[in-house]
C-alpha cells in the first residue's frame, strides 16, 4: 500500500511537473496540498516522509483526532470544508490555511478567535466560480467587497482565491471556469490586493489548472487512491 502511495506521489509531481512546463510556468513551483479527509494518520505519515508537507482537511471532527495523533509532525494544515459558525474557534485554533472563506460574519469570528501568540490565519477566498446552485463560494461578483473586508481584519491574511470548477466545465482542456477565476485573481492583484495564491485544480483538472494559473493544486484520490 505504502509503494503504491510513492508511486503514486511520484506521479502527481511528474504531472505536476510537466504541466508547469506545457504552460511556460517555472517547474516546482506550484504548491501540492494532498487532501487527506478520510485518510489514515498513518497514510499522512507516510506521506510526509515521502517529503509532503502540506495537507488539507474538509471534516472538523475528522480531523482533529489525526492532527493530535500527528502532532509531531511540521505539517501546514489547510481547512477546506464548509464552516459552520459555531465551529470557527477550532478551525482558527487548529489550522495554518483557510481556503474555505465565503462571508464576511466568518472571516470575522476567525480572526477574532485566533489565539494570541500564534502567527495570523492565511485565507483564501472561495468563489463559486461555475455559479452552480448550492454550492459553497461567494459569487463572483461579490468577491472584491468580501476581500476589502477580509483585508481589514486583524489576525487574517488573505492571500488569494480558491474554487471548485464544474466538472463539465474543463471538458476537453479548455475551461472558462478556470480562466474565469484567473481573471478575477489578477484583477484583485492590480487592483492593489497582495495575493500570491491561487488554488485551484484536483485530481482530475490539475493539468488545466496549471495551465490556467493555478498556483497551489489540491489532490485527494490521485494520491491516497479513491475514498471509501
Ligand atoms: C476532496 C476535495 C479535493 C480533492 O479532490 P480529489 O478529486 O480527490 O483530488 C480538493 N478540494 C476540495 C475542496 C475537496 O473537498
Amino acid at each position: 500500500m505504502h509503494l503504491d502511495l510513492k508511486q503514486r506521489f511520484d506521479s502527481i509531481r511528474q504531472r505536476v511537473w510537466c504541466a508547469e512546463m506545457a504552460a511556460g510556468r517555472q517547474p516546482g513551483k506550484t504548491k501540492i496540498v494532498a487532501v487527506s479527509k478520510t485518510q489514515s494518520a498513518d497514510a499522512i505519515r507516510h506521506l510526509y516522509e515521502l517529503g509532503q508537507r502540506d495537507f488539507a482537511e474538509s471534516y472538523l471532527q475528522e480531523a482533529l483526532p489525526k492532527m493530535e495523533v500527528l502532532r509531531d509532525l511540521d505539517i501546514t494544515w489547510h481547512y477546506i470544508g464548509r464552516i459552520q459558525t459555531n465551529k470557527t474557534r477550532d478551525i482558527a485554533t487548529h489550522f495554518d490555511w483557510i481556503q474555505s472563506v465565503d462571508r464576511e460574519k466568518v472571516g470575522r469570528r476567525l480572526s477574532e478567535q485566533r489565539p494570541e501568540g500564534l502567527p495570523d490565519l492565511n485565507i483564501c477566498i472561495q468563489v463559486n466560480i461555475s455559479h452552480e446552485a448550492g454550492k459553497a463560494g461567494v459569487t463572483p461578483e461579490g468577491v472584491q467587497e468580501l476581500a476589502s473586508s477580509l483585508s481589514g481584519m486583524d489576525h487574517l491574511v488573505v492571500r488569494g482565491l480558491m474554487a471548485i470548477p464544474e466538472r463539465d466545465s474543463h471538458e476537453g482542456g479548455t475551461s472558462t471556469s478556470h480562466s474565469d477565476l484567473h481573471k478575477i485573481y489578477r484583477a484583485l492583484q492590480q487592483q492593489g490586493f497582495k495575493l500570491d495564491t491561487l488554488s485551484m485544480g484536483m485530481s482530475d483538472d490539475l493539468e488545466v489548472a496549471i495551465e490556467n494559473g493555478a498556483t497551489a493544486v489540491r489532490i485527494g484520490t490521485a494520491l491516497f487512491g479513491a475514498r471509501n
